[in-house]
């Protein structure tokens, strides 16, 4: 079966890897010169089952007015004359309850564990490199209010079975020695043991190298401008480069995905949340993050990525622009500065900015559509990355006919219905 592939982030990317290792033709189009050049690009880093959770959840309305006075915000919201936006929005107010966000944090890690199985999965058959830790990730608490919160969270852990340590300063100071310095700075921590980190854009650099040479054609600097149907389902993509036929279609267009979708009937609650990142050097590797440290008050990630420090974070709202804006990046060197001071400069840092495709769920929007031919693997907002190996395994396995591994409940399209 001839498959094509719109878009290749790591979403698209890992897609192709799989089909072409299932044994069907693969093509992937996608507008930039090379895979991974849009939000896969410079993300936070975290292969993070454990964090895998909607950021809808009760409470969150409150915390969010809190957050939008803070000077260092996580959250910035640019109100906007954009329907999409004000849909998306009142949307996600209502997953806000206790019973949607355990429905919706149920559907995530479901994916995700398998997702962090599934890349272990791939690495043994690869060798795949791409600055990988497996050394788990590390929530920083300030304050006590912060570490006594934690119960709440480690209550939902418990639930799910997802191994944890409630440290305090010295269990933090064990598995980051750096923080040693700043110890007066936080009181302690929560440790999820199983996630990972990695550097996305050259996992999924190297993973088109592997899809290329398995025969999966990709195809870029070509921009997609319509999905062209008829009663009998998509009969092809039309792009600047003219038409391209399938036997089916997988859109992996990231945040742009609904705009496609729009004119074939199916309105995808896609948005777009722009966030942040610098990359630095480390300077003294003594005082650089050994995994990922997530400070809880600012909600920024720093982690390390070979011989980088990567640091990411906020959630703002104002559409489709990709400005940098350096309060941004005030925020994210405040918080690398205040917990590693000696791990690098931040003067020549690479700053950022990428859209992740939420959708009011938290939860990716997965398999067919009402279009015969037509299937979906979008909205993976704050964790493609965490998601991108088990998502490219269920779709091989939804297009080839066979009966992923994990239970496809609630997360298709079908869900908005
Ligand atoms: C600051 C920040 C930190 C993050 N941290 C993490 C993290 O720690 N862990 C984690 O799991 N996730 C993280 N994420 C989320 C993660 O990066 C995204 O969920 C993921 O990259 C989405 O991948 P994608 O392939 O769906 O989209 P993209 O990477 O955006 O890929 C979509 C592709 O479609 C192409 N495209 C779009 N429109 C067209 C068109 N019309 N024609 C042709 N091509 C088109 C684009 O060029 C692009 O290559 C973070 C995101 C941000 C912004």
């Amino acid at each position: 079966m001839h498959v094509l592939i719109l878009g290749s982030g790591v979403i698209g990317t890992t897609v192709a890897y799989y089909l072409a290792q299932a044994g069907h033709e693969v093509t992937v189009i996608d507008r930039q010169p090379a895979p991974a050049l849009e939000t896969s690009y410079a993300n936070a880093g975290e292969v993070s089952p454990g964090y895998s959770a909607p950021w809808a959840g009760p409470g969150v309305p409150l915390k969010a007015i809190k957050w939008l006075l803070m000077q260092h915000s996580p959250l910035v919201i640019k109100p906007m004359l954009d329907p999409a936006m004000w849909r998306w929005g009142l949307s996600m107010l209502c997953n806000c309850t206790q019973a949607r966000y355990e429905i919706n944090k149920g559907r995530m890690v479901r994916l995700a564990e398998y997702s962090r199985d599934c890349l272990k999965q791939l690495r043994a058959d690869t060798g795949i490199r791409y600055d990988e830790r497996a050394l788990g990730t590390l929530q920083l608490f300030r304050t006590q209010k912060q570490f006594e919160g934690s119960a709440k969270d480690i209550r939902i852990l418990e639930a799910y079975r997802v191994p944890h340590q409630l440290l305090d300063r010295d269990g933090c100071i064990e598995y980051e020695p750096a923080l040693a310095a700043v110890r007066h700075k936080f009181v302690g921590g929560l440790r999820l043991p199983g996630d990972e980190t990695g550097d996305c854009f050259k996992f999924t650099q190297a993973l088109a190298r592997l899809a290329e040479a398995a025969g999966v054609r990709f195809r870029f600097g070509i921009a997609i401008t319509d999905i062209g149907h008829d009663a009998s389902g998509v009969t092809a993509v039309h792009t600047d480069a003219g038409l391209v036929h399938a036997d089916r279609y997988v859109v992996a267009l990231g945040s742009y995905s609904p705009q496609l979708m729009r004119p074939l009937g199916i309105r995808l609650p896609v948005y777009p949340v722009k966030g942040f990142s610098i990359t630095l050097s480390i300077g003294d590797a003594a005082g650089a993050p050994e995994s990922t440290v997530m400070d809880e008050t600012f909600k920024v990630a720093v982690t390390r990525l070979g011989e980088r420090i990567r640091v990411g974070g906020t959630a703002q709202l104002s559409g489709y622009d990709l400005a940098l804006d350096d309060r941004r990046r005030d925020t994210l060197e405040h918080v690398v500065t205040d917990l590693f001071p000696q791990g690098g400069s931040v003067k020549g840092a690479e700053f950022w900015t990428g859209l992740r495709p939420m959708t009011p769920d938290g939860t990716p929007i997965l398999g067919a559509t009402p279009i015969a031919r037509l299937l979906l693997a979008t909205g993976h907002g704050t964790l493609g990355w965490t998601m991108a190996a088990g998502t490219g395994r269920v779709m091989a396995d939804l297009i080839g006919g066979r009966r992923p591994e994990i239970d496809m409940e609630g997360l298709g399209v079908a869900r908005y219905a």
